[in-house]
Order: structure tokens, then C-alpha cells, then sequence
């Protein structure tokens, strides 16, 4: 394929390295930016879930099988009332058979997914991964961008056709642009144990289980672990006035697992960690040649594992666009589809269903919280409810929208 444009990619989280191998397969040639000199491990645990919608791109970009052999396969996706110890729902991702070849959730922590792409990246002549440099500003003209990397005391500068900011929640490429990130910030912080402890053994649950809860709401879910023999990830908030040692802590930590199951204490556990968690959108997604893309364009809490789905779809979305563009399909117009599409699909389908996911679980009103359990009660033991709820949660609703976006 003859050389096209250049693209340089700042950040190789999991949505710039999906980016940068759309691109680079489609004759683009790449530049990756990425200021960690190393790829996370089990020690960073992020997100997990892959949405049936986004395994469809994971399959668009050749990487599928060994994308699902490093996960667990979740055909389930449970909710229980914690202050009962009973299931209220269990959702069956089978009921999507007939909308997608993918009709389940895989659970693959986002750094396999980086190191499976960038293995891929690397064989590609087209492409320079500059692992261990950061981005540090910017400037663009009408016919390109020129960015200016460093690390330590060198610096270099590169410039590209086009810069896809895909540098995370503290985006500098974000803040460059001086584009406002809106929203806010939750009180509380958000808590995530790890642990050998099987709950599914134990209790039966899914391998995706939410448990409402007006006092302490709780996610649970596995994970399969760098050695493959499987963890669980216990998510909870701590209140707004706990220190993160206490919340974290062996007291604190035994009560929250210990009220999901009796059996569950702290002796299995392998990980702790605690993180601030946001509601926020760029007010703009596109500043000339410049995109921002995933967590720099947009945050939200996890409950629902949107976010990253969400950041996926957007690299997609930004490939296809770049490649229209530079295939002589109109400029200006195509280019502002980018964000007609990509800022309200984030706001209409991840920032509203995270917020209510939210209050579904931690829901104190007695009325509305029975309601709510009721209405997944109702949605699980219907087949058409079932499927047009999964069709939402899993953002294959939000792909049919975004293309009617012209
Ligand atoms: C602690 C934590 C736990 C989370 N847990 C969950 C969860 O359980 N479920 C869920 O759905 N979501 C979770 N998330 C959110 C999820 O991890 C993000 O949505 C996802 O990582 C977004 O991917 P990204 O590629 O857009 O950004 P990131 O993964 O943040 O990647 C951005 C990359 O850019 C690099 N970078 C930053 N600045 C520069 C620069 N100036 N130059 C070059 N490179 C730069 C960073 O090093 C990083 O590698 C969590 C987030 C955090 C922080």
C-alpha cells in the first residue's frame, strides 16, 4: 500500500493502541507516543469488560482469538439483592444471539489487550512506538500538527497529518487545546479488592455480579490474572469520610467481603487499590487536526463497564473517519462527524446508564429501591425485555445510533 498520511498517537492505553493498529493496518503510518516506559500488569487492575459490541471491533482489527483466550468468556450477568443474599436477576447474553456473532461479555484486563497490540504494532515497518516519551505541546496549522515529545532531558519533534489524543482522564493533549472536561466529581472514592476467594464456588454468582445495597453496594467480578487461574474483583465506595487506609484496611476489608459471603475474609487477598471517579465529557472533541479519543475525552464511574467500551468505539469511529477523509471524501464535514457522533452517543448511553447503574445499586428510598429490584426481576423473566436491556448495556444500541448521525 502506498504511504499515506502520518498519525501520531499520543497515549498507548488500550484505546490509543487499538488507534494505532486501525490506522496502521489501513496503510496510515503510525506514531505512538506513550510516556509509561512499560505495559501494566495484574498490579494496575483497570477495566475488564468487553461488551459485545466491542468484541466486534476487536474482531475488526484481527485480534479476537487471542484476545478471548486471555479472558474469561461471561455469558451471565447477575444482580442480587445483598441485603437478602438473594439473586434478583440474571441476564443472559444469549439472547443476543440473533444481533451479534458475540452474544457475551469477555472479561480481558485492558493491559492484555495493550500488550497484544502493540506485539502486533511491532511487526508493522510503518509504525515507531516511542514507549517512555511524553507529549509535551502542540501546534498545528491548516495542513498539519506538530508535537513536541520528551524524555528526560531529550526532546524531539514530530509532525503528522493528524494527532489523536488519546492520553487518558489528565489528557495534556486535552488541556493544550484548552477544551473544558465537564461534569463532576463523585464524593466518594471508588475501592477495588482482589482475591483468590471464588465467589462463584462459594455462592453461585456470575462471573459479573452487582449486589444493591442502600449501606454498602458492591461489584464483584472475575478476572483470569496474568497466571490465568483466576481472581475476583470486589469494588465498593468508601464513604466520602474514610481514609483510603481505612477503607483499604484489614477491618474495613473483611466486613465488605464478609457481608457478600460469610466465608469471604481478607486472608486471599492479593491487591488493593482506591481512585477518584468522574462524570465528565470534553465540551469538544476535535480542535483542527487534533481528537481526543476514550478517557480523555470522556469519564464515568465502572459500574457497567462502559467506559472503556465507550473509548474503543471512539478509535474506531476516528480511524474510519481519518481514512475517509484521506481517501478525498469531504473534508470540514466529515470531520466534525467525529464528534456529532461520538459526544452524544458518550452522554445519551455511558453517562446516563453509569449514573443510574449507580443509583440502582446504592438506591435508600425502600419504594424506589423495590421498584428498581422488581423492574430487573421483570426485565430477567422476559425474553424481548431481556434482550433490548442487553442491547443497551452492551452499547449495540449506541452502534445502530451513532450510525444515524450523518
Ligand atoms: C484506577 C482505575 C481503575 C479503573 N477501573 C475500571 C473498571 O473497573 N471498569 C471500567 O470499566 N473502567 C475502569 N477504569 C477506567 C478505564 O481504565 C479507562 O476507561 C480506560 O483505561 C481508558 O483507556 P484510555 O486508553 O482512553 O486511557 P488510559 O488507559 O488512561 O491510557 C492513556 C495512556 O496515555 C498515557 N499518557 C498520558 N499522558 C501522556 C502524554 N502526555 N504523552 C504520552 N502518553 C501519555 C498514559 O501513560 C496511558 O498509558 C479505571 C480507571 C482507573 C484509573
Amino acid at each position: 500500500m502506498a504511504d499515506r498520511e502520518h498519525i501520531i498517537v499520543a497515549g498507548a492505553g488500550p484505546v490509543g493502541a487499538v488507534a494505532a493498529l486501525a490506522a496502521a493496518q489501513r496503510g496510515f503510518r503510525v506514531t505512538v507516543v506513550e510516556a509509561n516506559a512499560g505495559i501494566e500488569t495484574d498490579n494496575a487492575p483497570r477495566a475488564a469488560t468487553f461488551h459485545p459490541s466491542t468484541l466486534e471491533l476487536v474482531d475488526e482489527i484481527g485480534i479476537i482469538d487471542e484476545f478471548v483466550s486471555a479472558g474469561l468468556v461471561c455469558r451471565y450477568f447477575d444482580f442480587w439483592d445483598k441485603t437478602t443474599g438473594t439473586l434478583v436477576a440474571r441476564m443472559d447474553h444469549d439472547t443476543l444471539r440473533d444481533d451479534t456473532p458475540f452474544p457475551f461479555v469477555v472479561q480481558t484486563e485492558q493491559h492484555k489487550l495493550v500488550r497484544i497490540v502493540l506485539e502486533r504494532l511491532r511487526r508493522m515497518p510503518e509504525v515507531d512506538i516511542r514507549l517512555g516519551w511524553s507529549v509535551d505541546s502542540i501546534e498545528q496549522d491548516a495542513d498539519r500538527v506538530t508535537v513536541r515529545i520528551g524524555r528526560d532531558a531529550e526532546t524531539e519533534v514530530l509532525t503528522g497529518a493528524w494527532l489523536f489524543g488519546c492520553d487518558g482522564g489528565r489528557s495534556t493533549v486535552r488541556k493544550a487545546l484548552d477544551i473544558e472536561f465537564e461534569g463532576y466529581t463523585w464524593p466518594e472514592r471508588f475501592a477495588v479488592l482482589t482475591t483468590l476467594h471464588d465467589f462463584e464456588a462459594e455462592m453461585g454468582c456470575s462471573y459479573r455480579a452487582y449486589f444493591a445495597d442502600p449501606d454498602q453496594w458492591v461489584n464483584l467480578f472475575k478476572v483470569a490474572g496474568d497466571d490465568m487461574r483466576g481472581r475476583w474483583r470486589v469494588v465498593f465506595a468508601a464513604r466520602p469520610d474514610q481514609t483510603d487506609e481505612d477503607a483499604l484496611g484489614d477491618g474495613h476489608a473483611a466486613k465488605v467481603m464478609s457481608a457478600v459471603h460469610p466465608s469471604a475474609g481478607t486472608r486471599s487477598l492479593v491487591h488493593r487499590n482506591i481512585y477518584n471517579v468522574h462524570q465528565r465529557v470534553a465540551a469538544a472533541f476535535r480542535a483542527g487536526r487534533v481528537f481526543l479519543a476514550g478517557d480523555a475525552a470522556h469519564v464515568n464511574n465502572p459500574i457497567g463497564g462502559l467506559g472503556l467500551n465507550c473509548g474503543v468505539h471512539d478509535a474506531l469511529e476516528l480511524v474510519h473517519t481519518v481514512d475517509e477523509v484521506a481517501a478525498g471524501l469531504s473534508g470540514a464535514p466529515l470531520l466534525d462527524r467525529y464528534e456529532r457522533r461520538r459526544r452524544p452517543i458518550n452522554i445519551e448511553f455511558v453517562q446516563q446508564q453509569t449514573v443510574d447503574n449507580k443509583r440502582r445499586l446504592e438506591e435508600k428510598d425502600p419504594a424506589k429501591r423495590r421498584e428498581r429490584l422488581d423492574d430487573l426481576a421483570r426485565i430477567s423473566n422476559d425474553k424481548e425485555a431481556q434482550r433490548a436491556f442487553l442491547r443497551r448495556t452492551s452499547l449495540l444500541d449506541a452502534v445502530v445510533r451513532a450510525q444515524e448521525i450523518d
